[in-house]
């Protein structure tokens, strides 16, 4: 018989509660640690997303603050970690992504870009599943022990929703290990945009990048690292996404999310706050679709993202989110944990 793990829950009303947001994010973590019996590290990451350029919903860093004085008050050093992302943007090298993360409020605590300058530092995990048999995880994530996993809990354009699983899989992977989740994992050269500069070829450790009358990119020798797409200054080398969301797709992120918590011991608080139809990475003003939930935690990131997809309404769940159930079964299939939970309400 599988033992369920506890979901633990403060019901928001509404985001402008920060104070609220802060406390109760707080309690839920002192929670979490009495009752897992969990001994935390002196050196503990919180995995968050900084919000891309120009988007105005992600969770704001204010409302971590609960948590950094719960972490400080017990003689922790809380640090914020984050990966760089594959598409080209303020958060596609270190220094940039930095940079906006600080402009984002993210000053309380050092932050860590885990896998290097450009997503280059990165170590092989290997599970040995159906798709694939090692994930491309950043280096300082791999390295760690513990992590607390803050997530926000809102809509996909690709993978329906967006919780504590997507937060390991895609949010924990190096660059190449962001592309290599999608379908398509060669990347491709837009002729019109190609200035023949030929940084690219520079950057390519395996010789697929002929640049010329016809430019492309050599499907047999490319391994999908995703260095290119970083140094084209002119953004002409571009993820092929079309046919990249498929059932590959939600299977490859599960294990990826796998290989991220691997011989970890982790936290997930996820805040179903503030919930858009697509997510932080959208550099643009969205504006939240459904009513506010309030914040989850537990040390099971299926059972989280199960128990924030259950507090929608029916009709909520059919606007966007029911798309991404799959990844839930397939998940739980694999062994990253478990639909059912008990969920523990605190006031
Ligand atoms: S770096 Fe970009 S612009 Fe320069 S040759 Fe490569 S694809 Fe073309
Ligand atoms: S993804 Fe990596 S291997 Fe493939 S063409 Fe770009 S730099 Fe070369």
């Amino acid at each position: 018989m599988t033992l369920l793990k506890n979901v633990y829950f403060i019901p928001i009303s509404s985001y402008s509660e920060t104070e609220k947001i802060s406390d109760g994010a707080k309690k839920l973590l002192e929670r979490v640690i009495k009752d897992e019996g969990i001994t935390l590290e002196k050196n503990i990451p919180l995995k968050v997303h900084f919000g891309e350029k120009g988007n105005l919903t992600f969770i704001k860093s204010d409302n971590y603050q609960g948590i950094i004085d719960y972490l400080k008050e017990n003689g922790k050093e809380p640090f914020f970690i984050e990966t760089n992302v594959l598409y080209r943007g303020d958060r596609t090298n270190r220094k940039n992504h930095v940079r906006l993360a600080l402009k984002h409020g993210f000053t309380q605590i050092p932050i860590i870009i885990a896998d290097g300058e450009i997503g280059e530092e990165y170590e092989e995990i290997e599970i040995g599943m159906k798709n694939l048999d090692k994930c491309k995880i950043a280096k300082q994530i791999s390295n760690q022990k513990q992590m607390i996993v803050l997530s926000h809990f809102k809509g996909h354009i690709g993978a329906g929703f967006g919780g504590a699983i997507k937060q390991l899989g895609m949010g924990c992977a190096a660059r190449g290990g962001k592309l290599e989740q999608h379908a398509n994992t060669v990347p491709i050269i837009n002729p019109l945009q190609c200035k023949k500069c030929k940084k690219c070829i520079e950057s390519c450790p395996s010789e697929a990048i002929n640049i010329g009358l016809f430019s492309r990119i050599k499907k047999q020798k490319c391994i999908g690292c995703a260095a290119c797409i970083s140094v084209c200054p002119h953004r002409s080398i571009k993820i092929n996404w079309i046919g990249s969301i498929s059932r590959k797709f939600y299977e490859r992120m599960a294990e990826y999310a796998y290989a991220a918590q691997k011989n970890k011991e982790i936290i997930y608080i996820s805040f179903a706050l503030n919930i858009t139809k697509n997510c932080d990475c959208e550099g643009h003003r969205m504006k939240p679709f459904v009513r506010d939930l309030g914040i989850f935690a537990s040390t099971d990131p299926v059972a989280i993202d199960m128990a924030c997809l259950d507090k929608l309404s029916k009709r909520e769940d059919r606007a966007v989110f029911i798309r991404g159930r799959y990844i839930l079964n397939y998940s739980q299939s694999i062994g990253l944990g478990n639909k059912e939970y008990n969920l523990i309400e605190i006031k």
